[in-house]
């Protein structure tokens, strides 16, 4: 077998290469009965006496470095940073590894460091430590940079994609689509037509403003394959359902108009500034208003409840019902 694009474009096939091979032949993958690699959630946690450290990582390869909203230093930052809060952990430090091209300009290295300093600041987070090598030019596409988020958060308080219970409400914090479809609608040339946006940013102040009403179960960032692989993979990990109000998905006109001329499900394409949550019934109004009230949270809706069903259903704009399949693949490659 070789490995394809789409080995890394997160969903279905990308899951194949992780089971077979890569979980397949590790044997060590877990430490202290903590969250570990077998779990394939967002981050994975080190469980100490009173606290659990939490470890997410990930390697950014987006294309182009530079997009509508952000560039690969924003998203190498903000990505790494919201998987460890969706972990229901406060993101503290970050380490930072590099792999530029000979030839890449220092001009744009520069702007890549400033960015990733903005976003560190504005999420409270440190880079404490860091590597940097370069590769020849015709050996590596611009640069590559690969991150690693700690964060810790009391023991026994993790938020697991496996914690749904029947009943829960499902919170989306915002519009989807945005990141994928503007990067590809950049890609294609029509970019300079809309002011359509990347939604690259920090969700920690989402995430704690959710975490102090106290009913969160669950939670996730719905990168690439989009909601549609988040929502799919969270039902299935907690063995239940969902029934989505698709009326209630935010979704803005550009990101539509602009799905439409690209032939992309908005749906199945990644955000980078959004959290998909599971929150007890009671508490799933007050957790909104919460979450409203901060920088990024103002769009966020109740869209569904958790179901005794095995699927997640959609209630479509014209009221019938269909189901909601997780993507093979994002349709986007090399969105992050
Ligand atoms: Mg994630």
């Amino acid at each position: 077998m070789k490995i394809g694009m789409s080995h890394g474009a997160g969903g279905g096939i990308m899951q194949g290469l992780i089971s077979d091979i890569i979980l397949e032949n590790l044997k060590n993958k877990s430490v202290n009965g903590g969250v570990g690699l077998d779990d394939l959630d967002d981050g994975a946690s080190i469980p100490m006496e009173d606290y659990e450290i939490v470890v997410s990582t990930d390697s950014h390869t987006v294309d182009p470095i530079f997009f509508p909203g952000g560039d690969i230093g924003t998203i190498s930052i903000a990505g790494t940073v919201n998987d460890v809060s969706v972990m229901g952990a406060k993101p503290l430090a970050i380490t930072n590894a590099m792999v530029i091209s000979e030839g890449f300009s220092g001009e744009d290295f520069e702007k890549i460091i400033k960015s990733m300093d903005a976003v560190c600041r504005e999420a409270g987070v440190s880079i404490i430590t860091g590597d940097t090598k370069v590769m020849e030019h015709d050996k590596l596409d611009k640069i590559v940079i690969a991150t690693t988020g700690i964060g810790i958060v009391k023991k026994g308080e993790i938020k697991r994609d496996s914690g749904l219970e029947v009943g829960n409400k499902i919170i989306l914090t915002g519009s989807v689509g945005d990141h994928g479809i503007s990067l590809m609608s950049y890609r294609e040339g029509f970019g300079f037509e809309t002011d359509l946006q990347s939604d690259v940013a920090p969700v920690w102040c989402m995430v704690e403003a959710a975490l102090k009403v106290g009913g969160v179960t669950a939670m996730k960032d719905p990168t690439r394959g989009g909601i549609a692989n988040a929502l799919n993979e969270m039902a299935s990990k907690s063995g239940v359902g969902m029934l989505i109000d698709e009326e209630k998905i935010p979704l803005k006109a550009e990101v539509i108009a602009a799905s439409e001329m690209l032939g992309l499900d908005p749906y199945e394409v990644a955000n980078e500034g959004k959290v998909v949550m599971g929150v007890e019934a009671d508490k799933a109004e007050e957790t909104l208003e919460a979450i409203r009230k901060t920088k990024y949270g103002k769009d966020a809706q109740i869209i569904g409840e958790v179901t005794d069903n095995v699927h997640v259903v959609i209630e479509t704009l014209l009221g019938g019902k269909r189901i909601l399949e997780a993507p093979i693949a994002d349709p986007v490659p090399r969105v992050c």
